[in-house]
């Protein structure tokens, strides 16, 4: 299947982090870290990383000296990990069609003329066809009722070419999400999105039929690149319907112990510095700064910010919700933003959509 783990040639990580505590002041004694190539070169990197020593001062944590042998994190390279998975599908699908001649559909359903929400869907179609998943798109005016709207969704749920529909967000202010999401037939929803898959994944022993794209990449990355889960410290930084809330129960399927931090949590940092794994999707630039980070940490930033940047050519660039350079000094591995977790979301849906077609055809 294209999301095994154990098909991957990315590095793996290997990080542990040793810790004592006496009186007040705490000494961390930060991470041996191995990188070892999985496929390719038998080559074996060994990196000491930094042995910082930290105390603990009116509740806030002081760097007081660092011994720097190797400062910067593993970099974990969603737009190459992406690449990767959709080798794997186009491989299945054309597998697939020379045995059997089924071909994996998508449809995609486009209400308004947000330059945002067209790019997306465009590059969608343009990795289906990458990967030999036929699209299908509806592009309906920002004044186009809810009606219309389920109309096309209730044609493409009976339509046996199309495996997967997608109704591009954010809809209209007019139109009802909820009554739109829930009219995609559970089959069909590669978003992951209806209330029956999350309320599948939200409970144990039950299997949502699909697990929400972006979420679904975070988890993707961090086994494909060896990091531990199980028994680990987690925090997600924010709670969302699409990322945050589905990304906190995935990792505790995966039996991490898992903190969700909103907007409401009193001391955000203090918990974070907790984490193992650091999750955020936020939507705000560089929020989690390198003090929340506890050394050692892996660091998945979902974050996609525009900020003002007079040097490139359209006037802004995009950043994380996490300042990649204080961050990268302390965590043992890390996603840049952009090339992190954003190509693992399109790599996920067309995963999605394989996993879809090959369950209509009885072929996994
Ligand atoms: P969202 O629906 O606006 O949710 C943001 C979450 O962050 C909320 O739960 C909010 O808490 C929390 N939050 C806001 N300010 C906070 C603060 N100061 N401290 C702690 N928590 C705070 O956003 P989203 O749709 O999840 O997207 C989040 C980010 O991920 C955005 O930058 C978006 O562009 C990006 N994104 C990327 C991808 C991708 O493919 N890479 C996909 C989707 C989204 P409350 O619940 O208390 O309001």
């Amino acid at each position: 299947m294209a999301s095994s783990a154990a098909t991957s040639s990315a590095a793996a990580i290997f990080g542990t982090t040793a810790a004592s505590d006496s009186c007040s002041r705490r000494v961390f004694v930060t991470s041996t870290v191995q990188v070892r190539p999985l496929r390719g070169s038998p080559a074996f990197l060994r990196t000491s990383r930094a042995i910082n020593t930290y105390a603990s001062c009116n509740n806030s944590y002081v760097v007081n000296a660092a011994l720097v042998m190797e400062s910067s994190a593993k970099v974990i390279d969603g737009k190459a990990t992406a690449k990767e998975i959709r080798e794997e599908i186009a491989t299945e699908i054309s597998k697939i069609k020379e045995s059997s001649g089924v071909v994996p559909g998508l449809a995609v359903i486009l209400v308004g003329e947000r330059k945002d929400s067209a790019t997306y869907v465009r590059n969608k179609k343009k990795a289906c066809e990458s990967v030999g998943i036929k699209s299908y798109e509806v592009n309906l005016a920002e004044d186009s009722s809810e009606q219309e709207v389920l109309k096309h969704i209730s044609c493409f749920n009976d339509d046996p070419a199309v495996n997967g529909i997608l109704v591009q967000l954010p809809l209209p202010s007019h139109m009802n999400e909820q009554n739109i999401l829930n009219a995609v037939c559970i089959e069909k929803d590669v978003d992951g999105f209806s209330p029956l898959n999350i309320g599948r994944l939200a409970m144990r022993d039950r299997e949502p039929l699909f697990v929400p794209c972006t979420p679904k990449g975070c988890i993707e990355l961090l086994h494909r690149y060896g990091v531990p889960i199980k028994g680990k410290r987690a925090v997600v930084i924010g709670r969302s319907n699409i990322v945050g809330m589905p990304a906190a129960l995935l990792l505790q399927r995966e039996d991490a112990t898992v903190t969700v931090v909103h907007s409401r949590t009193r001391n955000p940092e203090e918990i974070t510095r907790e984490a193992d794994i650091v999750i955020t999707a936020v939507g705000q630039p560089n929020m989690v700064r390198g003090s929340w980070i506890k050394p050692g940490a892996v660091v998945i930033d979902v974050g996609i910010n525009p900020v003002e940047d007079t040097n490139c050519s359209r006037g802004y660039r995009l950043v994380g919700d996490v300042c990649y350079e204080e961050a990268r000094k302390i965590a043992s591995a890390i996603t840049p933003v952009p090339g992190g977790v954003g190509p693992m979301t399109i790599a996920m849906l067309l995963s999605n959509t394989l996993t879809a077609a090959k369950r209509a055809y009885n072929l996994e």
